[in-house]
């Protein structure tokens, strides 16, 4: 039998969105869960549109958050300004509180470089978002001990898949992190499937969680579909991590409801019960069950935010495709600090065939 270290796993609300236990005292602040759960709201409908403009044609293949933006929203609120995250590419949720722009992750999936050059200075630092597969632990590794090195107090925090910490790249990453107790945080949003691998072929350990715990240090489990279960270990994480209190890995069970990509067509793989049932258990609704049962939302509240939300979207919409294309040769902007001598003749067709090109235009 594969062996289960026993771990913290957290849970306040059921999928009904009734209370399970006491509530730690933050959670009384209403207008925290007013604001998390508008988040969330906003992150669904951002991510609707971006799938709607993949499907027309006007930006590329993206990565749909859809039943995983609990554990965005979380991470994102409680990262401090001076925090560094190190993102993946299903990370809409926390980019958008970072600061980032709905235009500038709509350029980004357009294949346009100005959407990783974001505007909001508290998220200047942070990492684009990271495509191949679990690099950006290390990356994170990199960054929080320099951070260590400094005397800051201040926290590395990547995200991944659970196909990501099957890979080499992600238990290295560990590994370093143990051996130099470094202020990192890894998220971990296991939303059970790895494009078509399902999590229980994916790994042979119980929970992905104790693999912090061959790397000598702390790791627990937490219901990612529970806003105010993520909000509080995710918290806990940063705190830990930010006072010398060493690494955290932080698994957060969640269901990917979308497709992979919208390069992907998960009705091909996957039983349609399973999505049925997940449904059941999505954060938005949840939070919003409670809220509700508290008296502090209603129909009136939810549909003002909606129609607010959409305006932003369609604000940001608006933004990106007046953007404008970028000049072809950007491609070869931020590749080295000095273009190569090697290279030039390259730069130099490009530069040519754009201008070639402008004057076809115009003759037209
Ligand atoms: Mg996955």
């Amino acid at each position: 039998m594969p062996h289960k270290v026993e771990l913290p796993y957290t849970r306040f609300l059921s999928p009904e969105g009734q209370l399970l236990g006491e509530l730690p005292s933050w959670a009384d602040d209403f207008n925290l869960l007013t604001r998390l759960y508008r988040q969330m709201v906003l992150t669904r409908l951002f991510d609707q549109k971006a799938v709607a403009l993949q499907r027309t044609g006007r930006i590329g293949t993206y990565a749909p958050t859809l039943g995983q933006e609990a554990i965005g929203v979380a991470v994102g609120s409680v990262m401090h300004t001076e925090d560094v995250l190190i993102p993946y590419y299903r990370d809409t949720a926390v980019q958008l509180m970072r600061g980032v722009r709905m235009e500038e992750i709509l350029l980004y999936w357009g294949g346009d470089e100005r959407g990783s050059d974001f505007a909001e200075p508290a998220a200047v630092q942070d990492f684009p978002i990271c495509v191949p597969i679990a690099t950006q632990a290390l990356h994170a590794c990199g960054v929080a001990s320099a951070f260590k090195i400094r005397g800051e107090h201040r926290v590395a925090v990547t995200t991944c898949g659970d196909g990501a910490t099957s890979k080499g790249d992600f238990l290295e990453a560990l590994n370093v992190a143990g051996a130099w107790q470094l202020p990192v945080v890894f998220v971990v949003n296991n939303n059970q499937w790895a494009i078509s691998v399902p999590r229980r072929i994916q790994c042979g350990a119980p929970t992905l969680a104790q693999k912090a715990i061959g790397a000598g240090f702390h790791g627990e489990q937490v219901d990612g579909n529970d806003m105010l279960a993520v909000y509080d270990r995710v918290q806990a994480a940063l705190e830990r991590a930010r006072h010398g209190k060493g690494p955290v890995l932080l698994e957060c069970l969640s269901y990917r409801l979308g497709d992979h990509t919208t390069a992907d067509d998960a009705t091909r793989y996957r039983p349609a019960d399973e999505v049925k049932q997940a449904w059941l258990e999505e954060p938005i609704k949840r939070l919003q069950r409670f809220m509700v049962g508290q008296g502090v939302w209603d129909e009136g509240r939810e549909q003002t935010l909606i129609s607010e939300c959409q305006g932003l979207v369609q604000r940001a919409v608006d933004n990106f495709e007046a953007a404008g294309i970028q000049a072809p040769e950007s491609i070869m902007d931020h590749v080295y600090a000095r273009w190569p001598e090697s290279l030039a003749g390259q730069r130099e067709e490009l530069l040519e065939r754009a201008a070639r090109r402008a004057g076809d235009s115009s003759h037209e």
